[in-house]
């Protein structure tokens, strides 16, 4: 894919996160890699709805900026955090931060989203854990933010927000949506007096389906 059509896919993303309701304000990120060294990511703190193809920024591997059009225009403050986590994980090609509510939720508690519900299970491969709290932007949030995702596909953030990640863009936003909905299921299944955790070998079992069966269509869309 030429490097505009991912340009624009992080623009077309980052409004379907507004539409979805899992952003408010500039807060949250997405990027992309372009090749193994090369990424492009959002900028800084910048309006959603004013983004041009020409304010995605692209940055190697090393966060060294290597186009940026715009005067004043910086790459997202989690760059660290992106470039952390495409650095353990060479399968993910794209990242979607995000503060959404009831992710953030479990963020503050500081407390798992346990593997208790299908689709959750599916495109994440079993619970999202809870990664240290460490400052936003900070190295130290970059590596507890990778080393807890381990091999899922998403990490929660203490006291900050949630990362997904994807094969694709679609992947990684559809990540970030299915973990906010089984955070809300999670909470009410609570109320009603607690949820059912899922067997270990099923979750391998159903993660392994999405991988290589249910996930193909979303793939060839790209
Ligand atoms: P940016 O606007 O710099 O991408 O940061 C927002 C955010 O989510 C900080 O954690
Ligand atoms: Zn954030």
């Amino acid at each position: 894919m030429k490097i505009i059509q991912i340009k624009e896919k992080i623009i077309n993303t980052a409004l379907e996160l507004q539409k979805k309701g899992l952003v408010a304000g500039t807060w949250g990120n997405i990027s992309a890699k372009i090749d193994d060294d090369i990424i492009a990511i959002t900028p800084s703190g910048m309006d959603y709805n004013k983004l041009k193809t020409e304010d995605i920024v692209i940055v190697d591997s090393q966060g060294n900026v290597q186009e940026s059009n715009r005067e004043g225009v910086k790459p997202s403050s989690e760059l660290l955090l992106h470039l952390a986590i495409y650095d353990k994980r060479p399968d993910l090609q794209a990242i979607v931060h995000t503060h959404s509510t009831y992710a953030s939720v479990f963020a503050v508690a500081r407390k798992e989203i346990p593997p208790i519900i299908e689709d959750l299970v599916q495109i994440v491969g079993g619970s999202v854990e809870v990664a240290d709290y460490a400052l936003p932007g900070s190295s130290t949030l970059a590596l507890n933010a990778a080393l807890s995702l381990q091999d899922k596909m998403a990490v929660i953030l203490a006291s900050h927000g949630l990362v997904g990640g994807g094969r694709v863009l679609e992947e990684a936003l559809l990540v970030c949506e299915i973990v906010e909905k089984a955070a809300k299921i999670c909470l009410f299944g609570n109320l009603l007096g607690g949820c059912a955790v899922l067997d270990e070998e099923d979750v391998s079992v159903m993660h392994d389906f999405y991988l290589k069966h249910y996930s193909k269509p979303l793939l060839e869309e790209d």
